[in-house]
C-alpha cells in the first residue's frame, strides 16, 4: 500500500492552500502556507502564469492531495468514475468521498485524513462489526461503521473526540458520537462534498 511520506506541509505550499493534512496545527499560526505562503523549493517565489494545463493539473494533483491518493489509484477512480452514469467529475468525487479513511475523518473521528488512515490500517474501526484496515475501502449506503470496542477508552481516542466532537458531519452521515458510531444514509451529492477543487478541470486533463 504505497503511500507519499515526505513532508506534506510542502504540498499545501506547492498548491498555494491549505490542504489540512496536519489536523490541529493547520488551525495555527504554525501552519506553514500561513508562515511562508509561496511555493517550496529554489523557484518558489518566482512569478508564474499558469497555462491551460497547468491550471488543470494543479486542480487534480489537489484532489489527490486532499484525499491522499497517489496517481495510478486516482486514475483508477477517474476510470470508474468515467465508466459510471451521471457527470464524471462529480462521480469521481463521490468514490473519493465514500472512501474509508475520507468517511472516518469526516465524523470527526480523527483530526485530518492522514490520521484517519492510520487509524483504519491499525484497525480500530468495524463496518457492519467487522475490522476492516483498508483505508480505501468504499462505504455504502445502509453501512454503519464504528470505533472498535477496545479502541473507544484508550487515550487516543479521547483526544479526538475532545477536538472534533463538535465539528458538523455532512449531511450524508448521521452520527451517534455517544456510541462512536455513525450510519451513512446515502452518497453524498457534489453539494454536500465541503471541496475547494473544479473537478470538471480534472476531467479535461484526463480527457486530452
Ligand atoms: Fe497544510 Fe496543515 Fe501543514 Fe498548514 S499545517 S501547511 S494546512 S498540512
Amino acid at each position: 500500500m504505497a503511500r507519499y511520506t515526505d513532508a506534506v506541509c510542502r504540498l499545501c505550499r506547492r498548491e498555494g492552500k491549505k490542504l489540512f493534512l496536519k489536523g490541529e496545527r493547520c488551525y495555527t499560526d504554525k501552519c506553514a502556507v500561513v508562515r511562508r505562503a509561496y511555493a517550496p523549493g529554489q523557484h518558489g517565489q518566482g512569478r508564474k502564469k499558469a497555462s491551460e494545463y497547468g491550471i488543470q493539473l494543479r486542480a487534480k494533483q489537489q484532489a489527490k492531495r486532499y484525499y491522499g491518493v497517489l496517481e495510478s489509484q486516482f486514475r483508477h477512480y477517474f476510470e470508474l468514475a468515467d465508466r459510471k452514469q451521471g457527470v464524471t467529475g462529480e462521480n469521481l468525487l463521490r468514490l473519493l468521498e465514500s472512501r474509508l479513511d475520507n468517511v472516518v475523518y469526516r465524523l470527526g473521528f480523527a483530526s485530518s485524513r492522514p490520521e484517519a488512515r492510520q487509524l483504519v490500517t491499525h484497525r480500530h474501526f468495524t463496518v457492519n462489526g467487522k475490522r476492516v484496515n483498508i483505508p480505501s475501502f468504499r462505504v455504502k449506503p445502509g453501512d454503519v461503521i464504528a470505533v472498535y470496542d477496545k479502541s473507544r477508552n484508550s487515550d487516543k481516542f479521547k483526544m479526538i473526540m475532545e477536538a472534533n466532537g463538535s465539528r458538523p458531519a455532512p449531511k450524508w452521515l448521521e452520527v451517534d458520537r455517544a456510541n462512536f458510531k455513525a450510519t451513512v444514509l446515502s452518497l453524498p451529492n457534489r453539494e454536500d462534498i465541503d471541496l475547494d477543487v473544479e473537478e470538471t478541470l480534472i476531467v479535461e486533463l484526463y480527457s486530452k
